[in-house]
């Protein structure tokens, strides 16, 4: 009998190879450390960067995936730079998120300034609550997993609640380091760009201490939710101080 393919605890979604690692990298090694079973689903190659193959931006997504523990990656070839709302991307969604039954997903932030960003964000959305009507795509057993938490690409948001990464940003630094083709790398030999400056790596690490900061942490990670958060007891939530 063939064996049933084990679910997943968090489902996170990225319109490009690297960018879960940018947005949630950290709370996806924290989950996983909390015993979480964690996967990420690529949603295009990232073929339209300027630098790096496909082919080395496939090995640097298995590596990161390596650093991050994560329990499955795959991509769906959507082409990059054309990321539509039709029924063929959303079909596509919708199987990952029946196959893997996440309890959550994580998805960018739908307003951004990379077009690709927002339509991953709004495609993950739409599959996310489509994953959940059974008549929509027969086939796969439906699945509504919780929510759909979004995380921070460029543009910023007022967060929901922000994730705690001091104890895993030093790991997520080394799986944005396995990107050797895309992230700061003097040695590389092909033309810099904006992702690949300096500057860009450092607000990497500003950001993640300006939301730390806000929360009273040294290093965190900003998630937004469309719908409100019910706390059964607030006290054990609110105990940190905020200096
Ligand atoms: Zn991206």
């Amino acid at each position: 009998m063939a064996e049933k393919p084990q679910g997943l605890d968090i489902l996170a979604f990225g319109a490009h190879p690297d960018d879960v690692e940018l947005g949630c990298g950290g709370t996806l090694i924290k989950l996983k450390k909390l015993g979480y079973r964690t996967g990420v689903v690529d949603l295009t190659e990232g073929e339209m960067g300027t630098r790096g193959t496909v082919e080395q931006r496939y090995r640097e997504a298995a590596r990161a995936a390596e650093i991050l523990g994560l329990d499955h990656r795959s991509n769906l070839k959507i082409p990059d730079g054309n990321i539509v709302l039709n029924e063929e991307n959303r079909r596509k969604v919708v199987e990952q998120i029946r196959r893997w039954r996440p309890l959550l997903v994580l998805a960018p932030y739908p307003d951004d300034r990379h077009p690709d960003h927002v339509h991953a964000g709004n495609l993950v959305t739409e599959a996310a609550f489509y994953a959940g009507v059974k008549r929509m795509f027969p086939g796969l057993p439906p699945h509504r997993p919780y929510r759909v938490l979004y995380y921070l690409s460029k543009y910023e948001f007022q967060p929901s609640f922000v994730v705690d990464i001091t104890a895993e940003f030093s790991e997520k630094r080394r799986a944005l380091e396995a990107y050797r083709s895309q992230f700061f790398n003097p040695e590389w030999p092909e033309e810099q760009t904006f992702v690949s400056s300096q500057a860009f790596l450092e607000a990497v690490e500003f950001r993640a201490r300006y939301f730390g900061w806000s929360a009273g942490v040294r290093y965190a990670e900003p998630f937004w939710i469309r719908e409100s958060l019910a706390l059964d007891d607030p006290v054990p939530v609110f105990r940190r101080q905020i200096q």
